[in-house]
Formats: C-alpha cells, sequence, structure tokens
C-alpha cells in the first residue's frame, strides 16, 4: 500500500470537510455522518495498511497516536487512551 493512497484519501477528506462548511448548521450533524465519516474510515483503513500508527479510540478520530491504552495494547492519542475502542469492543463480547 503507498503513502500516495493516503495522501490521496486525506485531500479526499479535506475536501469533504470543506463541503461540510458549507452545510446549513441544522443538517451538519447528518451531513458530517452521511459525508465525512466515511472518508475517515477509509483513511484510517489505508493508513492501517500503510503502517501508519492510528488511534483506536474512536472510529472517526484521524489523531496521532502518541500514547498506548490503559491495557497498553493498543495505540491511542492523548484524549482517547481511557476510552480505547479495541478494549471496550473486547469487554463487550466476553459478556
Ligand atoms: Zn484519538
Ligand atoms: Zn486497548
Amino acid at each position: 500500500m503507498s503513502d500516495d493512497l493516503v495522501a490521496f484519501w486525506e485531500s479526499e477528506l479535506k475536501k469533504a470537510e470543506e463541503r461540510l462548511k458549507e452545510t446549513p448548521a441544522r443538517y451538519k450533524e447528518l451531513s458530517y455522518m452521511r459525508d465525512v465519516v466515511p472518508y475517515k474510515i477509509i483513511l484510517r483503513m489505508v493508513r492501517n495498511k500503510a503502517d501508519t500508527p492510528i488511534c483506536w479510540g474512536a472510529y472517526d478520530c484521524l489523531d496521532v497516536p502518541l500514547s498506548q491504552c490503559e491495557a497498553g495494547k493498543h495505540e491511542t492519542c492523548e484524549k482517547h487512551r481511557d476510552s480505547c475502542f479495541l478494549c471496550k469492543g473486547r469487554k463487550k463480547g466476553a459478556k
């Protein structure tokens, strides 16, 4: 997986975020979910495949992970250290 692909999706996401700025406030939340989040998810996927660390705290977090989750198993950004998505999912699955 090449860096070009990451750069491509980064620019696509930027365009989607620009479009969101022009969306009327009352449609913003819906528009964010529908038009921006998919780009974020794709970008996380291509970064992951390109061996670029991604934050596992939230499905739409694109911050550079600088720390690890509480369990010390997954990379997360500073903000999501206490809310690792992977650890939460595992706990839920065990029940
Ligand atoms: Zn994060
Ligand atoms: Zn974790």
